[in-house]
């Protein structure tokens, strides 16, 4: 049994934590909206009355924030007491510049860090089935495995201090495009009179094959439990996708790689933002495609 502070009880730091409680851990959290720490007082989470007040006794502490921001500011709040020897594990997806820096402020205080993003969404945060991608020391990996194993059905280490979140965006630079180009081909199927069941059962066992096209596909039909069933609500918001494709063309502009493709998913989705629908499933971003006209 671990003794764990738990900051940030958002839609993912909730359930999560609510996990580490179920597997018999003691979980002291805090966030800053209330409706949050009510929801996880119900899951058994012992609510503090800050994140300061939250580190007492914690032998490992986990931060679920949005942004590289949140976690720099948070860091800055609660390192100066975080207890000597504890472990500090950031899930939230951040740029991967943030992240070394999260990683160089626990050093100076002497602790062991680990960046460790996940994949899965709320249903996997919730079912405790998310992909954890870590980055840190061999030895900060495995203190935190048995943890992050609590919470997820796979726990990758990816290397060192920030190539949890590199694997991250590289991971969803190929989800963001992949899924533009399956919903550009059910788009041309329309217009050539193909149906679209005939399409998924070709390219579903062919070379075109991909996650987009079987688990989460952009047409209602094929697959019944994709969001374009359910009115293309999320899922994983369009917003969010936007969010995860900003960071990796950050990354690549400031390591010096030629990522086209992602550079279009980005511009893509920023104008299916601006178009007012951040909060729909990014499948929906086929109802842009099919409004879109060829020049
Ligand atoms: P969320 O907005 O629901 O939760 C974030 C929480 O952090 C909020 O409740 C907010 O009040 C809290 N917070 C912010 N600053 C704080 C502070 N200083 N102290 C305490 N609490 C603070 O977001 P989410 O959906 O839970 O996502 C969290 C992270 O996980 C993001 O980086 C997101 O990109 C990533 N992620 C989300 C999903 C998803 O499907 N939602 C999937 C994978 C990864």
């Amino acid at each position: 049994m671990t003794q764990i502070a738990f900051l940030g009880l958002g839609n993912m730091g909730g359930p999560m934590a609510a996990n580490l409680v179920k597997a018999g851990h003691t979980v002291a959290g805090y966030d800053l909206v209330p409706a949050a720490r009510e929801a996880a007082q119900g899951e058994g989470v012992r609510i503090a009355e800050s994140a300061v007040a939250a580190l007492a006794g914690a032998e490992a502490v986990i931060t679920m924030l949005p942004a590289g921001r949140h976690v720099l500011g948070l860091l800055d709040e609660i390192l100066p007491q975080v207890p000597a020897g504890a472990l500090v594990i950031d899930c939230s997806t951040i740029d991967v510049a943030s992240a070394r820096a999260a990683h160089a402020k626990a050093a100076e205080r002497g602790l062991a860090s680990l960046d460790a993003p996940v994949s899965g969404g709320v249903g996997g945060a919730r079912a405790g089935t998310l992909t954890f991608m870590a980055g840190g020391s061999p030895e900060a990996f495995a203190r935190a495995e048995p943890l992050l194993a609590r919470m997820g059905r796979k726990v990758v280490h990816c290397g060192e201090a920030g190539a949890g979140q590199a694997a991250k965006i590289c991971n969803n630079m190929i989800l963001g495009i992949s899924m533009i180009g399956v919903a550009e081909a059910f788009v041309l199927a329309e217009k050539l009179g193909l149906s679209h069941q005939a399409l998924f059962d070709v390219a579903s066992t062919s070379s075109g094959q991909c996650w987009s096209l079987t688990s989460y596909c952009p047409v209602p039909g094929p697959v019944p439990a994709s969001p374009a069933n359910n009115d293309y609500r999320p899922g994983f918001a369009a917003a969010l996708m936007l969010k995860d494709l900003r960071l990796s063309q950050e990354a690549a502009q400031a390591a010096g790689a030629a990522t086209p493709l992602g550079a279009h998913a980005e511009a893509l989705y920023a104008a299916f933002e601006a178009a007012g629908q951040g909060g729909t499933d990014f499948s929906g971003i086929i109802r842009y495609l099919r409004e879109m006209h060829r020049e």
